[in-house]
């Protein structure tokens, strides 16, 4: 029988308390010091883990942690600094050219409205929400590939795509849910929800995911 909106919603909220005491400092893995750094941070790690983008920074941040700073590195130097990420070039791009209008445009300092976040160049839907979540604490719900993965797994939505997965869960969970519940679903994926071999003998959500193996299935 189908699930109707209302199991659903009492379903997540299920999910989520068993996830919240596993995971009590839900904030990103990302290191940064302010918006700025979080928001480069972000631009960096998109096809690239976060650990390997925490080796990365703390090679510039220091001394380059604001754009009109970042901006006197130059291309070349800067591109050689991040060179050890996938797709460099693009990034190191992007990065000097959304620093400089956030110089021209934004008095130096990174917007707190979606709109004039998502209109920097190489900054997305997930990377605004990233940075309006955890630099400004601004409800948002990122879906990246482990909540797009965890999230349609455990049956909370068949979203095709990150923006139709954020509409359904979104719509489940209270606005002052959304940053933690984000969280939760990374690290859930990270550790437990693997891609592509979920650990589910050791899930603490295995009696209510569909997605369990029939001889993983609780009897009663
Ligand atoms: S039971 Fe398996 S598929 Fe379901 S959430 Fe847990 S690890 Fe993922």
């Amino acid at each position: 029988m189908k699930e109707t909106q209302v199991q659903k919603t009492k379903r997540l909220e299920e999910i989520i308390s068993r996830l919240a005491p596993k995971y009590p400092h839900p904030i990103t893995a990302l290191r940064f010091t302010n918006s700025f750094e979080l928001l480069v941070a972000t631009v960096l790690a998109a096809q690239a883990t976060d650990k390997r983008v925490n080796i990365v920074t703390p090679t510039f941040f220091p001394k380059y942690n604001a754009p009109a700073k970042l901006l006197t590195l130059g291309e070349e130097k800067f591109r050689t600094l991040v060179s050890s990420l996938n797709l460099y070039k693009t990034k190191s791009k992007n990065i000097l050219a959304l620093s400089k209008i956030l110089v021209e445009k934004h008095h130096g300092k990174v917007p707190n409205i979606r709109e004039d976040l998502e209109f920097l160049p190489g900054v997305g839907r997930k990377t605004a929400s990233v940075v309006l979540a955890n630099a400004f604490h601004i409800p948002a719900f990122p879906v990246d590939t482990h909540v797009f993965r965890v999230t349609r797994r455990l049956g909370l939505t068949n979203g095709k795509n990150p923006l139709e997965v954020e509409k359904d869960i979104t719509a489940l969970l209270p606005e002052k849910n959304w940053i933690d519940a984000h969280h939760y679903f990374v690290f859930h994926g990270r550790e437990i929800c693997t891609a592509p071999k979920p650990k589910c003998s050791i899930c603490p959500l295995v009696d209510i995911c569909p997605y369990t193996p029939k001889n993983l299935i609780p009897k009663n």
